[in-house]
């Protein structure tokens, strides 16, 4: 009963019924750089305090931030999406809340993988930035109207005598939009006063420009949270050090900047937008179809102003318009206190001084992780950054905890290059040094061994940023274990060799017939050899020079069986083939020589005929002249019906581009016109064949990089079979 009196008073949250079952439900906003930057973070923060109270203790928050929005208009969403479907698993959010216009079109860009059935609130946006979001289902959209001209309008009002309008504003994508808007939308006040655009340069730079302005200048603040020289700054410290030097009167656009510096106007009104939207997410919260929820666009608020800087650049109550509400106005108690009007003055300056004082400290103390805190975090991503000056590196825990090393220890470089194996550190500085020099992103990956010895792969990302000179001053980056993917992939590197392994062992099956093929020759040569010898022997005077031959040809056709069989073997074995430079004149010169009586006995006349300075190629001397041995008593066998001064094999060799081409021409019965089949396994026309000499040729070939064909000679009947090996140059000396 009392709970329902309280939901009542306040405006009707019905969503205390989930509070009943003591489950709390979750908003998750989406920050579009992070918390803390402007305008954003005051618009959030009005948002959570407004539902807060609409919905005291039945509303949780979750806070995801895009970050990357302020950089190059990368679009890093895989790690957000990733971290956000880790922490919210099986349990969507009740509501999803982007803050600004980036983290709408991150939703807009992944609906489908966020939580595609929980309403979308955008929150943030101006009418200007609207995003293809409003066109889904479930989507409302509580947005602004700044109405640009009216921004000058006041500036002009209030000051009227102004020529010259400096505008500060940053140069991260949104930040330019509005940039190019303002100039659209100021160019018609040409001719009255001149326009400069700061964006493009640092924060110093500014500050500096500011600081001497021409007669008659003031400063329009616009959104910044990325300077010209790629510094982030927080909140509105930029406009806070900026107004401190500036020697001109400042404006601004939105609510938050009030209070800091700007003389005032009429501004972007975030605590009223967030309380609709406030009111908005509680009917979404309560079930309320979307598209029933239609918002109008907020408009620029009523006139407000700082006292204090008014009366500093000297511009009447009077002069501003009607309506206008002047805030932080201080009495006028000089005569009456002036003892503590000299004190407060001297502590609203300290104050002041301590507020950029602690801005500067708060952003300094931050930079290493704002840049990438949530949701490289969450992601296991380590977060680094090294200043080149000092060489000192500040890093995030889990940076720490990656390379195994102190929460508190001091690190440089040389420090974390201890963690580094010995035979890596020259490769991994030089990468470093040289992605510095260049001030690009680079990339390293590299092994760490900790304290137990244990070791981890590690893979940083970093990019150096310059100085005011042309030196770099810092580099920045992240770094994550990938010792996971590098196991994976070793494995996979295994498997691929076993495979190969296999596909060696399969082709060996069918091998085995032709193996018969390949050791029939040497035996057969030797067998006759020694059967020429005996007959030598067996005459009353032997011929010891003729007997000499005959057994070296024997020893000759006794090592090529011994080194069929060693291949054989080492073929069986899992491992690469052996790959050396192979002369091709040599190899088949040799092949000539141990199926010289082969081809002697058969009647076959080998010629040979090879291009001059033929470059090596390279492979396994033993498989090639298999390919060459099969090829030549293939040759033979097709001859077998040709005279016998007919039977003439020409092996020809040239180097043609990268590659060396060997012919193998016949005068054989020649092919037939489908001359592929040749090279299927089984296909044979002889009696006693297997059919698959060819194929296995061409598995060779190809595994060295090179080709098998076969061709009708053109003229007179014939074969020619082709060989293509890819040249090793330089040419064989
Ligand atoms: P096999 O010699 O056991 O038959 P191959 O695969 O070496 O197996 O050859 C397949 C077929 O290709 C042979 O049976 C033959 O018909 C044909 N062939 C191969 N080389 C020649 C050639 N030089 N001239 C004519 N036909 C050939």
């Amino acid at each position: 009963m009392w709970r329902l009196a309280l939901v009542l008073l306040l405006g009707g949250c019905a969503v205390s019924v989930d509070a009943k079952d003591g489950a709390a439900q979750k908003v998750l906003l989406i920050h579009s750089f992070g918390r803390d930057f402007a305008p954003f973070h005051l618009v959030a923060s009005h948002f959570r305090s407004e539902l807060g109270k609409l919905c005291p203790g039945t509303v949780e928050f979750v806070d995801a931030s895009l970050e990357m929005a302020r950089f190059d208009g990368v679009e890093k969403d895989e790690p957000l999406l990733t971290f956000l479907a880790a922490v919210f698993g099986e349990k969507p959010p009740d509501l999803l809340v982007p803050i600004g216009a980036p983290a709408a079109m991150f939703c807009h860009r992944n609906r489908d993988r966020l939580f595609s059935k929980v309403p979308i609130l955008a929150v943030g946006l101006d009418k200007r930035r609207s995003v293809p979001l409003v066109e889904m289902p479930g989507v409302v959209e509580a947005m602004t109207d700044i109405e640009l001209d009216g921004l000058m309008e006041n500036i002009l009002l209030v000051m009227p005598e102004t020529k010259h309008v400096y505008v500060t504003m940053g140069t991260a994508p949104l930040e330019q939009f509005w940039a190019m808007e303002l100039k659209r939308a100021w160019e018609r006040y040409e001719g009255r006063v001149e326009m400069h655009f700061l964006d493009g340069l640092s924060l110093a730079q500014m500050k500096s420009v500011v600081a001497s302005p021409p007669k008659d200048s003031v400063v329009f603040h616009g959104i910044m949270n990325r300077d010209g020289a790629g510094v982030t700054h927080e909140a509105e410290e930029a406009l806070v050090e900026l107004v401190a030097v500036a020697k001109a009167p400042s404006f601004g656009y939105s609510e938050g900047q009030l209070g800091l510096g700007i003389i005032g106007g009429r501004l972007l009104p975030l605590r009223e937008s967030a309380q609709r939207a406030a009111t908005a997410a509680v009917r979404l919260l309560d079930g309320e179809d979307p598209a029933a929820i239609q918002l109008e666009a907020v408009p620029l608020s009523a006139p407000v102003y700082d006292w204090r800087e008014l009366r500093r650049w000297g511009i009447a109550e009077s002069a501003l318009p009607a309506g206008s509400t002047v805030h932080h106005r201080v009495p006028t108690l000089w005569q009456a206190h002036r003892g503590w009007v000299v004190g407060a003055g001297v502590v609203a300056g300290l104050q002041t001084g301590l507020i950029v004082m602690l801005l500067t400290a708060r952003r300094r103390a931050r930079e290493s992780d704002a840049a990438f805190s949530l949701a490289a975090e969450s992601v296991g991503l380590g977060v680094w950054q090294r200043d080149m000056v000092t060489d000192e590196i500040k890093a995030s825990d889990q940076w720490r905890v990656l390379f195994g090393l102190n929460p508190s220890e001091r690190l440089t470089l040389g420090r974390v290059l201890e963690r580094v194996p010995v035979e890596e550190r020259e490769g991994l500085q030089r990468a470093i040094e040289m992605g510095n020099r260049q001030g690009q992103r680079y990339l390293v990956e590299h092994q760490v061994v900790l304290e137990d010895g244990t070791t981890r792969w590690i893979a940083s990302m970093g990019r150096a940023e310059k100085g005011k000179g042309s030196g770099v001053m810092k580099t920045r980056g992240v770094s994550m274990d990938i010792t996971e993917r590098k196991r994976m992939e070793a494995e996979l590197g295994q498997q691929r060799n076993q495979f190969a392994h296999l596909a060696r062992v399969a082709s060996l099956g069918e091998l085995t017939g032709s193996l018969a093929h390949e050791l029939n020759q040497p035996l057969g040569a030797i067998l006759s050899n020694a059967q020429t010898g005996l007959h030598l022997l067996n005459r009353p005077v032997a011929d010891l020079a003729e007997l000499r031959e005959i057994l070296g040809d024997i020893v000759e056709a006794d090592k090529r069986a011994g080194e069929v069989i060693v291949r054989v073997r080492s073929l069986l074995q899992a491992g690469e083939a052996e790959r050396a430079a192979v002369n091709v004149e040599a190899c088949v010169e040799e092949v000539g020589r141990l199926m010289r009586t082969d081809l002697h006995e058969r009647g076959v006349e080998l010629r040979t005929a090879f291009a001059r300075d033929l470059p090596a190629v390279r492979g396994d001397l033993v498989q090639l002249q298999q390919v060459m041995i099969n090829l030549l008593m293939n040759a033979c066998e097709a001859m077998v019906e040709r005279e016998v001064g007919e039977r003439v094999v020409l092996v020809t060799a040239v180097a043609e581009k990268d590659e060396v081409r060997v012919a193998i021409e016949d005068s054989g019965i020649g092919l037939p016109e489908d001359v592929e089949q040749l090279f299927r396994a089984f296909y044979t026309t002889k009696k006693t064949g297997l059919g698959i000499g060819l194929g296995i040729c061409r598995t060779i070939m190809q595994s060295h990089g090179g080709r098998l064909w076969a061709t009708r000679k053109e003229t007179g009947s014939g074969a020619v079979f082709h060989l293509s090996l890819p040249a090793v140059r330089p040419l064989t000396a």
